[in-house]
């Protein structure tokens, strides 16, 4: 088959032939329609999350099963999926835990970029190529475990359903499960990209009083206003926690949500809500930063910190919940999907995310 293999951090990925083994007892061969270029495949790519190399990267994903392992009853050749990049295995501590996304069996594998058994199903001139996140959906097919395929309707686009496979899960998990946001509420949302319009339209959905936007980028005022936010501030010229509180009664924010992990805007998410308020961190920050906050505040305020991964929820449970939004009109995908090149154009893909291009780039296999 063919796929996008990187074999050094901030280089081009290379387009090539690789060979992709059967699937084992409980895994699943899926045809990949789909896959979106996400800020986690970037930040792999420059070598910020340090994967294992050789590896092919993509894990915003949708496909067709073509076949199973002898043991998987879930799914069968020919059904339509979302691919997980958190799939889990039911079993260990946290799975008994009910936290799904902090799976151990997961995070083994994930860590040493092989599925659930230690081992890969991916080669390159028989030399073995690393798996991300279970997924590798820069590539034509893709063997996952199970439980990391989410079964869909037909008529759902395959584009659409990929993008549902992270930035929409993570930005409506993170206010529905995470901020658990109110009607009524007031809620910030930092960092209008392909996770922020999520939360935005998210919280609006739950019925926010105010959904305010905050960017470094004036452009991005009109996409979120057209997601549902109700107030945009741009924090380089405006003093965001001012007029927040200003938008609040004077004080501040229910919910703030962070979608870009940058210490200064965590901090500034935390100044901005109101006492007994949550700050839910879902941006991704490099390894070492860390954030200073007022700590005599923690007590006597109670303002709390949530750290949301993947949505905080079951992500399977609720594609299915934003699927069934989207179907009756409420939730809108559509306007997500942007670019739709071929895997030839990965490479540039990855550069129009640097440089801010909102909409997803999908890369589709089925020109
Ligand atoms: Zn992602
Ligand atoms: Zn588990």
């Amino acid at each position: 088959m063919k796929a996008a293999v990187l074999y050094a951090y901030n280089e081009d990925m290379v387009i090539e032939d690789v060979s992709i083994a059967e699937p084992k007892d409980r895994e699943v061969l899926v045809r990949i329609l789909a896959t979106g270029v996400c800020h986690s495949d970037l930040s792999a790519a420059k070598g910020k999350s340090r994967p294992r190399l050789p590896i092919i990267l993509g894990h915003e994903a949708s496909g067709i099963v073509e076949r199973t392992g002898s043991a998987v009853s879930k799914v069968r050749k020919g059904d339509h999926v979302i691919l997980s990049w958190a799939p889990n295995c039911g079993e260990c501590f946290y799975c008994h835990k009910k936290l799904p996304t902090m799976c151990d069996t997961y995070g083994n594998a994930a860590g040493g970029g092989t599925l659930w058994d230690g081992t890969r199903r991916l080669a390159s001139a028989e030399k073995p190529v690393n798996h991300f996140t279970c997924v590798s959906s820069f590539a034509e097919y893709a063997v996952v475990p199970e439980t990391g395929c989410a079964k869909i309707a037909d008529d759902i686009p395959f584009e659409v359903a990929a993008l549902v496979g992270c930035a929409v899960t993570t930005g409506f998990g993170a206010v529905v499960n995470d901020a658990r946001s109110e009607p009524g509420d007031v809620v910030g949302v930092i960092g209008v990209g392909g996770v922020g319009i999520n939360a935005i339209h998210a919280a609006a959905l739950a019925g926010a009083e105010a959904v305010v936007a905050i960017d470094i980028n004036s452009e991005k005022e009109g996409v979120a206003r057209s997601f549902g936010a109700t107030h945009f501030l741009n924090s380089r010229t405006q003093d965001v926690v001012a007029e927040i509180k200003a938008i609040n009664r004077g004080r501040g924010a229910d919910r703030f949500i962070d979608c870009t992990g940058r210490p200064e805007a965590i901090a500034l998410a935390y100044e901005g809500i109101r006492p007994g308020g949550a700050v839910i961190s879902v941006g991704i920050a490099g390894k070492g930063e860390m954030v200073a906050l007022p700590a005599s505040t923690l007590p006597n305020t109670q303002k709390r910190i949530i750290g949301s991964n993947y949505g905080g929820g079951v992500p399977e449970r609720d594609f299915e919940r934003i699927l069934g939004l989207y179907r009756v009109g409420k939730f809108d995908l559509d306007r997500q999907v942007g670019k739709r090149v071929g895997l030839d154009q990965i490479n540039d893909a990855f550069r129009w995310l640097e440089q801010g291009v909102l909409a997803r780039t999908l890369i589709c296999f089925d020109n």
